[in-house]
This record gives structure tokens, sequence and C-alpha cells, in this order.
């Protein structure tokens, strides 16, 4: 049998690149006070580890006034604004890199005729795209769960199986689908779908943290020999 094998991005595949999470609120920052007239200030980036784009803009916004018809009225142009700040900026071209052993494990896995791989993310497709491309994963990943039109993660998981499977002709389901990431919501969307899930602590949250919600597997690094255990490859 198959097996789809689904990885988030932030945190798992990459991290940030010096101040690459103040850039991130810099840009939601402008893109706010341009198009929805309202300044979030400074804020604190924990609240919004593990959640999707769009939901993470609603968080920031609501509470400013802005009513829900005109944030997803004028959504479109806030991701607009949003992602051209990504393009705009060369000094930004180091802002995400590789965790190597992330993308070690991505090469092993891509060796396996029974593994299907994908992102399941709460980055928008152009966003997530950027991102991978930029940190030097581009294809390597051909399935992309992306958050667009979605507001939580767990609509966002309900709707993967659905796509993978159209994507991969296959039969994905709870029994062969494996879910890898770095917050409390790979893990609890993992759970809603009814798929086993990795935790690994190179993310936004303790390793306390993920361990009190129990995933089927916690590590420090993807390239813990617990983790090739998992998927049967030990003797790689
Ligand atoms: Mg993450």
């Amino acid at each position: 049998m198959k097996q789809l094998v689904l990885f988030d991005i932030d945190g798992t595949l990459i991290r940030h690149v010096g101040d690459g999470t103040q850039k991130w609120m810099r840009r939601i920052r402008t893109a706010a006070k341009e198009i929805y007239g309202v300044d979030p200030g400074d804020f604190e980036s924990t609240p919004y580890h593990g959640k999707i784009d769009r939901q993470i803009t609603w968080m920031i916004v609501e509470p400013l006034g802005i009513s829900r018809s005109t944030f997803l009225e004028k959504y479109p142009a806030f991701a607009d604004r949003f992602f051209g700040q990504l393009l705009d900026d060369p000094a930004d071209q180091s802002l995400y890199e590789q965790i190597p052993d992330a993308k070690q494990l991505v090469d092993i896995l891509r060796l396996k005729k029974e593994i299907c791989l994908g992102v399941l993310t709460g980055n928008m497709e152009r966003i997530g795209k950027w991102k991978m491309t930029h940190s030097g994963y581009d294809g390597l990943l051909p399935f992309g769960m992306w958050s667009d039109g979605f507001d939580d993660r767990f609509q966002l998981a309900k709707a993967v199986y659905e796509k993978a499977n159209a994507f991969f002709h296959e039969s994905f389901g709870p029994d062969n689908t494996i879910v890898i990431g770095d917050t409390l919501s790979d893990i609890s969307c993992a759970r809603h779908i009814g798929a086993q899930v990795i935790a690994v602590t190179t993310g936004g949250h303790e390793r306390k943290t993920l361990e009190d919600e129990k995933p089927d597997l916690l590590v420090d690094s993807l390239m813990d020999p617990q983790v090739l255990d998992f998927f049967h490859l030990s003797k790689i």
C-alpha cells in the first residue's frame, strides 16, 4: 500500500534566516496599513504559529475594528501587497533556508516508490511555492495542499484526501497518511483526519508542549533513527 507523507513548511522544512520573523511582521504591518487602513503595531508572532495565512490576518485586523465582510473583500489586495513585498526586496533573498535534516529525509523518501510526497501548509499557494523555490525544494514535494480559501487548519486538512487522491490517482486515507510538522496545529489537524503524525522540535513549539499533544513520534531532528524506523527505512 502506498503512503502519503505530508510535510508542513515553516519550522519543519525551512526556517527563517536572521531577523526573518521581524521582516514577516513588517510585511503584515505594511499591508494592513495600506489595504485595511489599520496599524497592528509591534506584535508577537507566537500566537500565530501553526495558523494559516488568511486566519492570521483576520486574527490581527479584527480587533482593530475591521468587519468580516470588509476583511474578505479586501483580502486579495492584502495578499497581493504581502506577496509583492517578498518579490520587491532583494535584501530578503536569504529570508528562508532549509532545515538540513528535513531536506535529507525528503531526499531519502523521494527514492521510495511507495511513498508520495507533498506539503500540507498554512501558506497560500503562491507564497508557499515562493518559499519552496527560494529555499531549494522546488519540485521535490510534488503535491501541495495550500491554504487559499480556508480559514483554519482543520478545514484545510479535511480537504486533503480528495485533492491528493485526484493528484496521485491513489486512495489515501487515515490508514496510509502521515503528517510531519512542528506545531500543535499540525498534530491536531492530523488527528482530525485520522492520520499519523510525526512532530519535530525545529520550529515554534517546545518539546514539552508538543509531547502533551501526544504525536505518534516526537523528535528533535527528522534524521533521528526513529523516523527512519517509522517508515521502515532503517536499512537505507
Ligand atoms: Mg510550521
